[in-house]
């Protein structure tokens, strides 16, 4: 089976549609390898609209949860009318139809945690784009088997934030391909399950994780996703104008834009690949004449200079209260608080009487300030922007500040990072 399996994954824009859904088929039905593992995540932005839903149930208000539910069963019933007719109809409908009886009752489950009950609700996203997807491969006369990927991605029971255990996961994955042996399966990003059985989930964007961990475990010859934009670019579109594509990436240097925060890669994807050499490619869905870009061993020919903005960051800076140098204790301290509330420190530094911690605003609330105003006086700032350059020069750090206050800045080799308003 190794080296002939490729691993294909359809974030939720390239099956957001019925018209994306067609085109899914249409790039499934061009590719060469002997056996494609298709994965899917929930379409369009039905992921926020199941965390809704969440929410409404949290609050015990079923009239909300009931019209959201209503909601998203008719954006995917819609979508199944427009692709389907006559009895292909009726048996997708009846499958989704089925979906949503088990979404139900979940809603209902009075048992386990919290953090279970979302796994379990949120996880539907993908069970219904991947009913809909194998059933319009299928209509396309791509044959192929659903796979659910709750049975085949084994994971600890952290849910929400799920670890793959990968020998479990190797195993599974093997036997269900053994099984019955098809050129095309099709499965869910995102989700899996514990050894319990219990319905688990990686983090939000996990689809591309899922990818990789599928392609490590099969050692395939290559993993490609297919996104709305050309491959890898150089900055974010949404806030620059001359964006550039990345023909070649090395594995290390794909893995620290994605740890700065670029979006188009999911943090932990490189690391399965890179152990195995497995190259990843990004490409576009809508243009497929276009070659994309290409993350493996090997470095780029030219290093271009790369931005990466995140914004609305707090900035937190911490003055201890006995009037002693800022030291290990106190770090110590601060550290494993952050650790506690899983709260990631976007950036640090620290001076004789002050640390001050970068981190994403929208946590502000998880830190237990008065547990800190024990040792420490505390000032905060927010509405900031935290602006990394990777391959830094002056003329790159002097485009993106011309217009900006820099508060902060920290220049470790060729990555110059800055904290701007
Ligand atoms: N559907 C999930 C999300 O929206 C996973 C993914 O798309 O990667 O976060």
């Amino acid at each position: 089976m190794s080296q002939a399996v490729e691993v294909y994954k359809f974030g939720g824009a390239s099956v957001k549609d019925a018209e994306s859904l067609l085109n899914v088929a249409k790039i499934v039905k061009q590719h060469k390898a002997s056996q494609l593992i298709v994965v899917v995540s929930a379409m369009g932005k039905t992921t926020n609209a199941l965390e809704l839903i969440f929410k409404a149930r949290l609050n015990n208000n079923q009239k909300l949860q009931n019209k959201r539910l209503e909601q998203l069963k008719g954006f995917h019933v819609g979508i199944v009318g427009q692709l389907f007719e006559n009895e292909h109809k009726e048996l997708i409908l009846n499958e989704i139809e089925g979906v949503f009886h088990s979404l139900k009752d979940s809603c209902n489950t009075k048992t386990g945690s919290e953090d279970e009950l979302y796994d379990k609700i949120v996880s539907h996203g993908e069970l219904l784009s991947t009913k809909i997807v194998s059933a319009t491969l299928q209509l396309k006369d791509i044959d192929n088997k659903w796979i659910d990927a709750r049975e085949v991605i084994i994971t600890d029971q952290r849910n929400r934030n799920a670890s793959i255990d990968f020998t479990s996961t190797t195993l599974k994955l093997k036997d269900q391909l053994n099984k019955q042996v098809k050129k095309v399966y099709v499965l869910g990003g995102f989700i899996g399950s514990s050894k319990q059985g219990i319905t688990t989930t990686l983090g939000r964007e996990g689809s591309d994780y899922s990818a990789s961990v599928i392609a490590y475990c099969l050692n395939a010859k290559s993993v490609t996703i297919w996104k709305d934009v050309e491959g890898v670019l150089n900055a974010d579109p949404r806030y620059f104008k001359d964006t550039q594509k990345l023909d070649q990436i090395s594995y290390e240097n794909a893995a620290e834009l994605s740890y700065y925060g670029a979006s188009v890669i999911h943090p932990k994807t490189i690391q399965p690949l890179k152990k195995l050499k497995i190259p990843l490619y990004v490409r576009s869905f809508e243009k497929l004449e276009t070659k994309g870009t290409t993350i493996s061993e090997k470095e780029s020919v030219k290093n271009i200079a790369s931005f990466i903005i995140k914004p609305q960051q707090c900035l937190m800076s911490l003055k201890p209260k006995d009037f002693s140098f800022v030291n290990e204790k106190h770090l110590k301290v601060l550290y494993t608080h952050f650790d506690d509330i899983s709260v990631r420190v976007n950036l640090a530094q620290h001076s004789a009487i002050h640390t001050y911690f970068i981190f994403d605003q929208k946590w502000i609330d998880r830190i237990n300030k008065p547990l800190l105003e024990k040792s420490f006086e505390i000032n905060q700032k927010t509405d900031l922007n935290l602006i990394t350059i990777c391959f830094s020069d002056e003329q790159s750090i002097e485009k993106i500040t011309k217009d900006q206050t820099i508060i902060l800045d920290q220049k470790i080799g060729k990555v110059t990072r800055l904290l701007t308003y």
